[in-house]
């Protein structure tokens, strides 16, 4: 059972092609990747030569101009298999969503086809050591100076830093205007001279991909890099591409819900107690119901959500509820498939205790799940006024 959000077509075509990278070329290395942290080069190789990262650049740009609900599926297909891999095209896409929505033409003419190729790949640079959920309190300075604008400040937690050659990087062009947001702007900012990776951090789960702390050392980034052109637009640039992200993470919990409960279901019909598969046992039965369960639920939320952001309505609260609950069904399952695997699956030979690894980054990444439940009551509240 594949986690279809439900795609036929053209778009079928390109699943099936994704299915069999992923069963060919990737799945047999997983184990050793994650267990070593090592970046997976080779994989990522081939991710370009498939357009991977250009899938929802359109056409005209160089990408492969796929819709969100297929970008959907097929983050979640790669996430069922290994999470982190999902992890090199997402914030990618989010860096490049944001050029396209928000970038001058000019912008997107230079930049959106090196993004589509994998030529110059990046991810977002939001998070610094003392804001992450308060972004407005990010303390990273550019400051004009001529054609350029001199940057100076520290980022921490940012994926695809260390491998990437850019960021979407949020920083205060203004640091005393009121409200604070209207001081804030984002540049694409490649790397050069003071932008330096201090760190590559370590991480409990979500291995084998980069995530690093940054440091601008008097870094200069050209004027011309400012998305949009005009300052003080950065943080509702960023929150209109986390509509986006918030889609990606829901797929990836999609996607290892769906492979926990997979395996789940084939351990419990091999594993034998008191004569009977375990699958026989209704305390098992009552465990793999839930999770298929969770995971048709996640994935019609997930479904909903892309479709509505494919017809570019307003779908934070869609986005919030599908990335909430598809997230939640993934921690919830990767425990459940570990209860089903007693001491298997705590060892290191079964993918479980991966599963059980990487889902907690689900509940924080994109908006952590307690923010993701006070959107929806915001909007709940908004869309039925009294
Ligand atoms: C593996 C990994 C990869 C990451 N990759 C990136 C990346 O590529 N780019 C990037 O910019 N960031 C990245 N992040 C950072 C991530 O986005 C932040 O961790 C996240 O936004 C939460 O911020 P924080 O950790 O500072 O938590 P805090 O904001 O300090 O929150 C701590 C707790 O307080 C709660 N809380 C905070 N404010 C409120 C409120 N108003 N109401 C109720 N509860 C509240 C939160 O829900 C949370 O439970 C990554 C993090 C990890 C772990």
């Amino acid at each position: 059972m594949n986690p279809d959000i439900g795609q036929d077509g053209e778009d079928g075509a390109i699943l099936d092609v994704i299915d069999r990278f992923l069963r060919v070329e990737v799945r047999p290395h997983v184990k050793r990747l994650e267990h070593a942290d090592e970046y997976p080069t080779a994989i990522v190789e081939r991710m370009k030569e498939m357009g991977l990262f250009g899938c929802i650049i359109p056409v005209e740009y160089g990408g492969l101009g796929l819709s969100t609900a297929t970008y959907a599926a097929v983050v979640a297909r790669i996430a069922s298999v290994w999470m982190s891999l999902s992890g090199v095209i997402n914030s990618h896409l989010i860096m490049a969503a944001a050029v396209l929505r928000h970038g001058t033409e000019e912008q997107r003419r230079e930049l959106l086809p090196r993004f589509a190729s994998g030529a110059l790949r990046g991810g977002i640079g939001l998070t610094e050591p003392d804001a992450g959920t308060d972004l407005q309190a990010i303390r990273t300075r550019a400051v004009k100076d001529g054609d350029h604008y001199v940057v100076n400040g520290s980022k921490t937690w940012i994926t695809n830093s260390g491998q990437g050659g850019c960021i979407a990087l949020l920083v205060k062009t203004d640091p005393v205007v009121e409200p604070r947001h209207r001081g804030m702007s984002l540049f694409i900012a490649e790397k050069g001279p003071g932008f330096v990776v201090s760190r590559k951090l370590q991480k409990l789960g979500y291995r084998g991909i980069d995530t690093c702390e940054l440091r601008f050392d008097d870094y200069r980034v050209p004027a011309s890099r400012l998305v949009g052109g005009v300052e003080g637009r950065g943080l509702q640039q960023v929150l209109g591409g986390l509509e986006l992200g918030r889609i990606n993470v829901a797929a990836r919990g999609l996607g290892v819900a769906t492979a926990a409960m997979q395996d789940a279901v084939a351990y419990a019909q091999q594993r034998k107690t008191f004569g009977k598969p375990i699958c026989e046992h209704q305390a098992i039965q009552l465990k793999l119901g839930e999770m298929a369960t969770r995971v048709e639920a996640a994935r019609l939320l997930v479904q909903s959500a892309a479709r509505a952001y494919d017809r570019g309505e307003r779908c934070d609260m869609e986005a919030g509820m599908a990335k909430y609950f598809a997230t939640e069904a993934a921690m919830e399952n990767a425990l459940e498939c570990m209860r089903v695997h007693g001491a298997y699956g705590y060892s290191p030979e079964y993918d479980v205790e991966r599963y059980f690894r990487d889902a907690p980054l689900l509940l924080i990444g994109e908006g952590t799940n307690e923010m993701q439940r006070i959107i929806i009551a915001k909007q709940l509240v908004q869309r039925n006024p009294a």
